[in-house]
């Protein structure tokens, strides 16, 4: 299948348990796509905690402690909001000679 979230995206999580609590919706930017694993890396959502050792990496020394960061999750779990009607949206392709645009499937505008 072809990923058709991107870097940057604003996106909606439909499923799993960063979907809304009392209703509300999570929203956030796409800061990965893995496309080989078919997850994304939203921020703000799916924030696990890992204990840090203190370690060296690149002559710089992290201080131990607990450090949070947002884990992949499906790309099925999350949908497109569109920049123009911001409504979370299946993406529609609309080809034209040497590219292909996203198209938004509800208002129908361009979304790159
Ligand atoms: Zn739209």
């Amino acid at each position: 299948m072809k990923i058709k979230i991107r870097k940057g995206d604003q996106v909606q999580v439909i499923s799993g348990k960063d979907r809304g609590k009392r209703g509300d919706v999570t929203r956030g930017e796409v800061i990965k796509v893995l496309p080989k694993d078919g997850q994304v890396v939203v921020q703000g959502v799916n924030i696990r905690k890992k204990h840090q050792r203190q370690v060296q990496t690149q002559g710089r020394t992290v201080n131990p402690g607990i450090v949070e960061y947002e884990a992949p999750i499906q790309i099925s779990n999350v949908m497109l909001v569109c920049p123009k009607c911001s409504k979370p949206t299946r993406i529609g392709l609309r080809r034209d000679d040497d590219q292909t645009t996203r198209v938004c499937k509800e208002c129908g505008a361009d979304i790159d």
